[in-house]
């Protein structure tokens, strides 16, 4: 009990927000006193169904320039592993803690749970427990109307200034500041993966920099294919999702660079024509971020039950393993529907209209109820937010009944947004020789192309699972004749008040 009285300290608990730059917590807890940041390994949550040894990995590497850049600044990162609410009774029975600061947390059950759990601790021991928001997700929201001039002041307040010097008391330099823990400490599944992304705040910069420096001119048409959006999306997604750069900053830095071209293109200047009305596209997007991490604030049950309940029993009754196993391993015989998986497999990324598509493909094609095909992609996603996730599978499964339904075509996909195969051919090498013209349905080469073209059909790659037409057809009519039934509407306008964009055709109507 060394020093505890003397010496309390001001407890910086980074979880999802591993940056020194606008973090909250970390500015007004250096401003009350001596203070010190730990990170605890959850072994609940690092090996839960939804996680991946890659999202690990992320975070190590965010931690260990963390901790570079606390110890910059004087102060230090403690790194612990086990159920928070012991690692906090450890460093109370070691230093007295004065008070916890934290960002609120919309993450998955897990750690609501864990969430609990803390409060409860902290206030049988009297000690404060500060969570300050980190997104536009506002807590106990009463009603969606008025909830997106609540998020958009949010981004706009200042920025919260890095503190100069972190002051860390004496008797923590006697204990042993804890070691980064490799997956291997972990019973965490993994996928092998050859290109991801690598974490941390620098890494985070300098993607928002070049995307709005170069890359971001051409987003509005780079994003839905596969192969444009890989350099022509932002790709800041996973930075996000470990908050290290935070969304006040990106939408800051982003509006300050449209209000530059603004000026330039005043002034004369030549800008590319698209520059404006990529970034008004890009920042329709950092918007419904926080829209959809909001509806898992207002309704976490959404992470493992349909958004409308008129919905229930839909697929569940009818979950084809082998169409399961086919589309997890990218061998459904859509070669869109294979090189997107495929690729998932070894970047953790893939652009939006793509995982849409996949989505599709999985409930409408495929006939299986969301909930596995989302706990697959969790782990693939590199990105992987629960808010977000669970909200745009539960949308592209048609079961919120609030949104269009929309069945992609897996064989439309491929003429429209990869006509040369390029991206096809990087992932699928079987299809290498096979000409242009047979890439969307390789199975109607006839057996003379299949020699010619070193793909045989059944042997190298598979013929297509299920018959797109067929069951396009069969799942429209479905979705349709259930969407129109009384008890589904009512349902659906009770999703709609609770959930629904104010500005989607719903409301307009
Ligand atoms: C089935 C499905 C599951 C998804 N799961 C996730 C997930 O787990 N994590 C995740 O971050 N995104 C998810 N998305 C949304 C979107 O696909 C990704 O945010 C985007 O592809 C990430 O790439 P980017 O950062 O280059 O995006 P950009 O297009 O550059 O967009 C910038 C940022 O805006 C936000 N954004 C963009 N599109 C959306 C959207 N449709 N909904 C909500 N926010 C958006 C993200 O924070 C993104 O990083 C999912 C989409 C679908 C269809």
């Amino acid at each position: 009990m060394h020093g505890k009285q003397a010496m309390a300290i001001q407890l910086v608990w980074f979880k999802r927000d591993l940056r020194i730059s606008d973090h909250a917590p970390l500015h007004f807890a250096a401003l009350s006193g001596p203070c010190v940041g730990l990170y605890v390994y959850e072994p609940d949550l690092i090996e839960a169904e939804d996680s991946d040894a890659a999202h690990l990995n992320f975070v190590n590497q965010s931690l260990v320039e963390l901790r570079n850049n606390l110890r910059r600044l004087g102060g230090e990162l403690l790194l612990r592993t086990g159920q928070v609410p012991d690692v906090f009774e450890q460093l109370d029975q070691q230093f007295g803690l004065a008070r916890i600061w934290a960002h609120e947390e919309t993450f998955n059950d897990l750690s609501y749970q864990r969430d609990r759990r803390v409060r409860a601790w902290a206030k049988s021991r009297g000690i404060p427990f500060k969570e300050i928001p980190q997104y536009g997700v506002v807590r106990r929201l009463k009603d969606r109307d008025g909830w997106s001039k609540q998020c958009a002041a949010r981004m706009q307040q200042p920025i919260h200034a890095t503190p100069q010097r972190l002051h860390v008391p004496q008797s923590l330099t006697q204990i042993p500041a804890g070691e980064i823990q490799t997956a291997d400490r972990f019973n965490v599944r993994s996928f092998e993966r050859t290109e991801v992304q690598p974490g941390g705040e620098q890494n985070a910069f300098d993607c928002l920099e070049s995307f709005l420096g170069s890359r971001g001119v051409n987003y509005r048409a780079d994003m839905s294919s596969p192969l444009t959006g890989e350099a022509g999306c932002s790709r800041l997604s996973p930075f996000i999702a470990y908050g290290n750069i935070s969304m006040r900053t990106i939408h800051q830095r982003t509006r300050h660079r449209v209000a530059e071209l603004k000026e330039q293109k005043k002034s004369g200047e030549a800008i590319e024509p698209t520059w404006l009305r990529s970034l008004s596209s890009f920042r329709s997007r950092l918007s419904w971020h926080c829209h959809f991490m909001q509806k898992m604030e207002d309704e976490p049950s959404i992470e493992f039950q349909n958004f409308n309940r008129a919905y229930d029993g839909l697929r569940e009754s009818e979950f084809n393993r082998d169409y399961f196993d086919a589309w997890c391993a990218g061998r459904t015989g859509y070669p869109m529907v294979d090189a997107c998986m495929r690729a998932l497999h070894q970047t953790g990324w893939i652009n939006f209209r793509m995982r849409a598509m996949l989505v599709s493909f999985a409930s409408y094609h495929l006939w299986l109820h969301w909930r596995e095909p989302a706990i697959y992609l969790a782990r693939l996603f590199l990105d992987y937010e629960p808010g977000i996730h669970y909200s745009q599978i539960q949308m592209q499964a048609g079961v919120t009944g609030i949104n269009t339904v929309r069945i992609y075509s897996p064989i439309k996909q491929v003429v429209d947004q990869d006509p040369q195969g390029v991206f096809i051919r990087r992932y699928l090498r079987e299809l290498t020789d096979v000409p242009d013209k047979h890439l969307a349905e390789p199975h109607k080469m006839n057996s003379m192309e299949q020699t010619l073209f070193r793909c045989q059909i059944g042997t190298d790659y598979p013929p297509p699972i299920v018959d797109h037409k067929t069951r396009y057809k069969a799942a429209r009519d479905r979705m349709h004749q259930l969407k129109k039934l009384p008890d589904t509407r009512k349902a659906s306008e009770q999703v709609y008040q609770k959930h629904g964009s104010r500005k989607s055709p719903m409301s307009r109507r």
